[in-house]
């Protein structure tokens, strides 16, 4: 049981904004801007207003519900998360922590806290990028590392501008760019989020404080040789870029676990040229995702990746090595990491400091103010897809750990 959180107020939050799906039965699929991500905002809207909390949206879509401060002009502390969906997702990625933000206030609410510091909670659009592509929006025009002037030549999949998106949302394009936030207009940014990985279930933890985000590099490669008829061309005359391929891709996993240092390497898509039964291959197209938590461990694990792709040259292949992203790890607030682990000791809850191997909203806030992220754990590790679970009992627990580091740090007497 949590000491704080009312478990079955987090469900009945969670279950209902998850009746805002376009897949119902199959999963969660609510993209940004469509009717479902209308109507799950308006329930969050009407969640926060219950919780006694100023309602507004900014200028991008985000909905933010503000609880005042008895010193108004002090910059908040902001807690959410997001609240889109990958297509086919689960209820918990994202909501957990628009809900426990939520939740926090009505802790507040109930007690008759009145903290000294305004306290906002932020429940965000696109994180996952599944619409508008690369992820994470939200938080990177609100600390400008996404330029607004760049938002005019985004596009979904049909061909949608996220501008004429916006327009049929409601809200202005005229007006992106007040959405932007003032250097220094946040005191603080914490989100919880589920692990989407196994580790505080295997270990029977109730929750990871995380201390960093790790770095990662995203690859494209080309691996190109020469079409031949699959009847016709000697084995010694042939230029097979698969065969490199191959061998590249055999010795890949092996530089990662030699390593070591929690590296891990993946190659996620591939793609064979031109893709007959009777065509020796001309290329094979694949990428590589490489993740690490020190940025030493990273540049090593490239280095040897690129030496290894470059050895399909000595079978008379060219090779190209395309970096499509390179993140360096991203360390969050040491003394948020402290409060944090500190209140879930408090609490008397299992906690371990980890690392993230996942971006979220808070590896982009981290560069704009002091950040702090908490996990709870995911049955299974499993996660984007219907089957991903929290038990409520446990998410309340984390949001435990959210009410009373923002009741310290926001000067609330007890
Ligand atoms: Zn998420």
């Amino acid at each position: 049981m949590a000491r704080y959180a009312n478990a079955k107020r987090i469900q009945l939050m969670i279950e209902g904004l998850d009746r805002f799906t376009a897949t119902p039965g199959q999963g969660t699929t609510r993209a940004t801007f469509s009717q479902e991500f209308r109507q799950g905002s308006d329930f969050l809207r009407a969640r926060m207003l219950e919780a006694g909390l100023a309602v507004r949206e900014d200028a991008i879509g985000n909905l933010i519900g503000r609880l005042e401060g008895r010193d108004p002009s002090l910059a908040p502390i902001v807690v959410g998360s997001h609240f889109d969906s990958v297509p086919h997702g689960g209820k918990f990625d994202g909501p957990a922590g628009v809900i426990a933000g939520i939740e926090t206030a009505f802790l507040f609410r109930e007690r008759g806290l009145a903290p000294e510091r305004p306290i906002e909670i932020i429940a965000m659009i696109e994180e996952e990028g599944a619409r508008f592509g690369g992820g994470l929006m939200a938080s990177r025009l609100l600390t400008g590392q996404l330029d607004v002037t760049s938002l005019a030549d985004i596009r979904d999949g049909d061909g949608i501008s996220f501008m004429d998106a916006l327009c049929t949302y409601g809200l202005e394009p005229a007006r992106v760019q007040e959405a932007v936030l003032q250097a220094g207009s946040v005191h603080a940014f914490l989100e919880l989020h589920i692990e989407q990985g196994p580790v505080l279930e295997t270990h029977g933890e109730d929750v990871a404080i995380i201390d960093r985000i790790v770095g990662q590099v995203e690859l494209g490669v080309t691996i190109r040789g020469r079409a031949g008829h699959a009847g016709t061309t000697p084995m010694g005359a042939r230029r097979d870029a698969l065969e490199g391929a191959v061998s590249v891709l055999s010795k890949l996993p092996t530089l990662a676990r030699d390593i070591g240092r929690d590296a891990v390497l993946t190659v996620g898509k591939l793609e064979l040229k031109p893709g007959g039964a009777n065509v020796i291959p001309e290329t094979v197209d694949f990428t590589i995702d490489i993740r690490a938590p020190e940025e030493e461990v990273v540049r090593d694990l490239l280095a040897k990746t690129r030496t290894a792709v470059e050895g399909a040259r000595s079978l008379g292949l060219s090779t190209e090595i395309r970096e499509q992203l390179y993140a360096r790890p991203t360390l969050l607030s040491r003394e948020i990491h402290a409060k944090l682990s500190a209140h879930a000791a408090a609490l008397g809850l299992k906690s371990r400091s980890m690392v993230s191997g996942a971006g979220h909203d808070a590896m982009i806030m981290a560069d704009f103010a002091p950040t702090g992220l908490i996990f709870v754990p995911s049955r299974g590790g499993i996660s984007h897809a219907p089957e991903e679970w929290t038990d409520y009992d446990q998410l309340a627990r984390g949001v435990d750990v959210v009410f009373a580091a923002v009741r310290e740090m926001s000067g609330t007497a007890v």
